[in-house]
């Protein structure tokens, strides 16, 4: 069955009716209307997603659905949000928490995480959403830029910190979750302090320019950045997950992401919640029978994954898809990294939907480029950009290039939702607008005769592996921490499942000869001390890495002879 024939069954009555009428009249001022409390100068995007909701006709709607991998569930009310944020941020005023200070998040997909993201806003705080399986290295890294003042974590999480404490001067206060003893001095009991504290709270109205979260992303150099993004993203995370992901009213609404990166706190937070959505949170692995379980338990209507996992599900196989009655879905989107035709085809047999990419980036704060339910898919294309977006293939001079031709994909500067700094890092920040005008992404893209973009790769040396975005720099940084390396260089190698894994082709020191027992005690390291997303899959032991004349890992010629492609100018190579 084609996309075409679902489409016919199943009219588009809501959302983005018209693409083409929408695209050309759109004007990013109509949807500041929609907030209940917006101008100039005093907006909270925590008021516009919680707040009004339990003050009227939602008060008693489920924002969150909440089951973990033991079974256990919890569910709170729009009106049960309100009074656990207003709770927490009366903690953190009271410790002395002020507008623009960074409150940093360690912590697995717990209720208090989400509580949380609403109190930080609350207070006109910084939220700072880390990924739980961050190793002591990317926390220090995240805290120290930040100079973070609170950390939200948990007892076991916090055993990470404790060996890199001492380097974060700033840190002031540790909130622990599920820890009500055995505190130090500078630790404090969150469900202690909660439970005294007030359930009447007003919030700090902010300008829509003052700063709402950091999320730390990693470039082609240097240490991952701390992408700034603020109150006014509120428009564009409003419209976008109306539009984009078709959220309506009634709809439960899963997204499988962790707020750890960019999609779990604007998709699996902001955009839902901004909507009035009933939302549903899995803290738990990937497990293909839970999945489902958890679509069937909540009659999932929206759905938003990934293609890793989408592959991850069709290996695990059509045969289970049986056991469950996933017949309350009705829109799946996908997102992070190129969709398979493949994928796309194998949804719409086993799902009887098809799946629609959309495309974004950390830095862009919501979805730029997408395919919607009022148009046809061309399977394999991200779809086209959004209302309000003006998105052209360009070459380095800003120039647009000829349709079908490949190219940079620019973005024209100034969408709500734009990233506003680099924490701490005006020179990075200006990196992204190099070419005048025009917001560079990074990846590269052609356009085809209707106006659809396609994918076509990063232009830099950044790795997409299972929709996380990883900088060879940083890897190579740990590796060569490790004892035995003396130097390492890092490339992602095409996967079937994974879009990229990385390999690290490395350099040992005297007295250490090359072993699979090696092998594994390196992969343990990186994954301990980075990030287990992050580590190695593949290894090579080498003589030396490229380098040029000043020094710096040629990772271009690396990549080309692991994958027989021409090696292209070599003139700088030093070695
Ligand atoms: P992140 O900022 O970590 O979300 O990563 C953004 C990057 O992921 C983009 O620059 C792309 O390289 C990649 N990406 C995101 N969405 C897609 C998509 N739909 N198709 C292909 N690549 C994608």
């Amino acid at each position: 069955m084609e996309y075409k024939d679902i489409m016919h069954k199943t009219p588009v009555k809501h959302g983005l009716i018209n693409y083409e009428s929408t695209y050309k009249n759109f004007n990013w001022k109509d949807i500041n209307r929609c907030f209940d409390h917006f101008s100039d100068n005093e907006v909270n995007i925590a008021h516009e997603a919680i707040d009004r909701h339990a003050n009227n006709g939602y008060k008693n709607k489920i924002a969150l659905h909440w089951e973990d991998e033991d079974n256990v569930k919890k569910q709170y009310t729009f009106s049960d949000i309100k009074r656990q944020s207003d709770k927490l941020a009366n903690v953190l005023r009271n410790l002395g928490v002020e507008k623009g200070d960074r409150i940093f998040l360690f912590l697995p997909r717990v209720t208090e995480l989400y509580i949380s993201i609403i109190a930080i806003a609350k207070v006109g705080a910084i939220a700072g959403p880390m990924f739980s399986a961050f190793g002591p290295e990317a926390v220090k890294d995240r805290l120290h830029d930040s100079e973070a003042k609170v950390l939200i974590t948990t007892p076991d999480l916090n055993q990470r910190v404790h060996e890199i404490k001492e380097e974060l001067p700033a840190l002031k206060h540790i909130l622990l979750v599920n820890a009500e003893h055995n505190l130090k001095q500078d630790e404090i009991s969150y469900e202690s302090e909660t439970n005294k504290a007030s359930e009447s709270f007003k919030i700090r109205w902010v300008d829509p320019e003052d700063d709402l979260f950091i999320l730390y992303t990693s470039g082609t150099t240097g240490k991952p950045k701390g992408v700034t993004h603020v109150h006014n993203d509120m428009i564009s995370h409003y419209i976008t997950t109306k539009w984009a992901l078709d959220l309506r009213e009634d709809d439960v609404y899963w997204c499988t992401a962790d707020p750890g990166w960019v999609t779990g706190t604007v998709y699996g937070i902001w955009g839902p919640w901004l909507n009035g959505i009933s939302q549903v949170v899995y803290n738990g692995r990937y497990d293909a029978e839970k999945w489902y379980s958890i679509i069937e338990k909540y009659k999932v209507t929206v759905w938003y994954t990934a293609p890793t996992a989408l592959r991850m599900l069709m290996k695990a196989g059509d045969e289970i898809i049986k056991k469950y009655d996933l017949s309350s879905l009705r829109y799946i989107c996908s997102v992070g990294e190129p969709l398979n035709p493949e994928v796309i085809r194998w949804g719409l047999k086993v799902y009887n939907l098809p799946i629609h990419d959309n495309w974004w980036q950390t830095e862009t704060g919501s979805i730029m480029i997408a395919n919607y339910p009022s148009l046809p898919i061309k399977p394999g294309s991200m779809g086209k950009p959004f209302p309000g977006i003006c998105a052209k293939i360009i070459n380095t001079k800003g120039k647009e290039v000829a349709t079908g031709k490949q190219g940079l994909l620019g973005l024209k500067r100034g969408w709500p939702s734009m990233l506003r700094k680099v924490w701490a890092n005006k020179k990075k920040y200006n990196e992204y607008f190099k070419i005048s005008g025009w917001y560079t992404t990074g990846d590269t893209a052609y356009v085809d005769d209707d106006g659809y973009f396609w994918f076509v790769g990063r232009a830099d040396d950044v790795i997409n592996t299972a929709g996380h975005r990883v900088g060879p720099f940083e890897v190579e940084s740990a590796l060569v921490e490790h004892k035995a390396i003396a130097e390492a260089g890092v490339i992602g190698i095409p996967d079937k499942e994974r879009s990229e894994i990385i390999k690290a082709f490395v350099v040992l020191n005297k007295g250490y000869k090359p072993s699979p027992k090696l092998k594994k005690d390196i992969q343990g390291f990186i994954k301990k001390r980075l990030s287990a997303h992050a580590y190695p899959r593949k290894i090579e032991f080498t003589k030396d890495v490229p380098k040029t004349r000043s020094g710096k890992i040629m990772r271009r010629l690396l990549k080309a002879r692991e994958l027989g492609l021409p090696t292209g100018d070599l003139s700088t190579l030093e070695n």
